[in-house]
């Protein structure tokens, strides 16, 4: 479990909104199997607003914490309403500086972006992130509304609304929005990274779809080594983006990895091995762990704790938070012994979870995940000149020989399950 006298988050995403314009059908909120947002307000309160913000300002003060993010989110968080946004910044900054400086971002489908909100998010500084999975046939196979009809033409409406925005503004009062995208290994990476770019998009978060063991993806076997979909499909984008020297549009995950593969510590909840620093609040105020954790069964991420009774420390002393937040660090056996842990960290926490395990396991997408990581390191180290690698003594790793370096590892050096009983405390046999 996390030292709650150490441990602290920096960043909250905040379920403004419980409910959604468009249905996606592989959405965690609504279509994985947990209902609770049934009983969730529509809208978070204004008491929850003002109690949460009292609630961070505490928290930033007890750990000196300078910079503090905002994340609002959903559902569809532009559901709430303009007044509500402008209301919620506002009461923030008012709260909080200026000993914390909070900063805003808002992952909207876009659906509802007019020229007013893309006013408000540059007068409010929001940074704004758009759910776009690719072209329009990609799109339109998972991302549909309540109808079953594809929001494609409605996203690329939402996008054309902040180009028009910027059409006759000098660049610093522009507002460039990035992309989330849910990896589809049946689309073509190629064509979808060259498709953000003629949206305009200047930077993309591909994401792998939340499945656990108990659901896995059609004709997906997290056993084989030789077909590994996802990870095929990330290591084209990466080539396709590594080789592209116009107007390259950043990619938050293949930045993350390379910043790791050249020493840097720090991590995310998907990559690297640092602490993770992200805490969910739902509308009723509920303190929750990362929301995804939801495709693990109904009712997963409820611990009983509400900012309207609790401080955010305590959430730290429930075992599902404590576990999220060290879970880069607390790895199971096969990730202990695997040579690229230090920069793949286990992969996505819900991707690991298996009633009979609970986390203590691998991501489902493991071996996709350590060929990106081994080609990854190959390409950025192949760059360098090879009496410099020599010099250096740094190797460059394939697929094939970090797969026979874990299988040594395992058997010479069966790993210490130092955290298998925290993590097998999730089971349910
Ligand atoms: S837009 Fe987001 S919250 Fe709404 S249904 Fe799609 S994935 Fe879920
Ligand atoms: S590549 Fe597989 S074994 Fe290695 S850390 Fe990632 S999930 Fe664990």
């Amino acid at each position: 479990m996390a030292d709650t006298k150490e441990s602290m988050f920096g960043c909250v995403v905040v379920k403004i909104a419980s409910r959604c314009n468009i249905n996606c059908t592989y959405c965690y909120m609504y279509n994985k199997g947990d209902e609770t947002y049934l009983s969730q307000p529509k809208k978070m309160s204004d008491e929850v607003v003002d109690t949460m913000l009292q609630r961070v300002r505490y928290h930033c003060l007890k750990h000196g914490i300078e910079y503090f993010r905002f994340v609002l989110h959903g559902g569809e968080p532009l559901l709430t309403g303009k007044d509500f946004i402008r209301t919620f910044v506002k009461k923030a900054r008012r709260v909080l500086l200026p000993d914390t400086k909070p900063v805003f971002s808002i992952q909207t489908n876009a659906l509802l972006l007019d020229q007013e909100w893309v006013a408000l998010f540059k007068e409010l500084g929001i940074h704004v992130g758009i759910s776009i999975d690719g072209v329009k046939e990609v799109n339109d196979e998972y991302r549909v509304d309540h109808q079953g009809k594809g929001t494609y033409d409605r996203v690329v409406a939402g996008i054309q609304q902040l180009h028009d925005f910027n059409a006759d503004k000098a660049p610093k009062e522009q507002v460039h929005p990035g992309a989330i995208l849910v990896v589809n290994p049946d689309s073509d990476p190629v064509e979808a990274y060259h498709h953000f770019k003629e949206l305009g998009l200047k930077a993309i978060k591909p994401v792998l779809p939340d499945y656990t063991y108990e659901d896995l993806p059609e004709n997906f076997d997290p056993e084989d080594t030789t077909h590994t979909p996802f990870g095929d499909w990330l290591i084209a984008l990466f080539d396709e983006w590594f080789q592209d020297q116009e107007n390259q549009i950043r990619v938050s995950l293949f930045k993350e990895i390379i910043e790791l593969l050249l020493g840097s510590e720090s991590g995310t909840d998907t990559v690297g091995n640092d602490e993770v620093g992200v805490i969910v609040v739902e509308t009723d105020g509920g303190i929750e762990t990362v929301d995804a954790l939801k495709v693990c069964g109904h009712g997963f991420t409820k611990e009983g704790l509400n900012v309207l009774q609790h401080e955010f420390d305590e959430s730290l002393d429930t075992s599902l938070a404590g576990m999220y937040f060290m879970s880069k660090k607390q790895l199971c056996n096969q990730c202990q012994a695997c040579p690229v842990n230090e920069i793949c960290g286990g992969g996505f926490i819900p991707h690991r979870y298996s009633r009979k395990n609970g986390f203590n396991n691998p991501s489902i997408y493991c071996y996709g995940l350590m060929k990106l990581m081994t080609h990854i390191q190959g390409r950025v180290l192949g760059q360098f000149p090879k009496a410099l690698l020599e010099e250096s003594g740094i190797e460059i790793l394939t697929f094939e020989k970090a797969y026979q370096m874990l299988q040594e590892n395992l058997q010479q050096n069966p790993a210490e399950a130092t955290y298998a009983p925290l993590l097998e405390s999730f089971g349910q046999p």
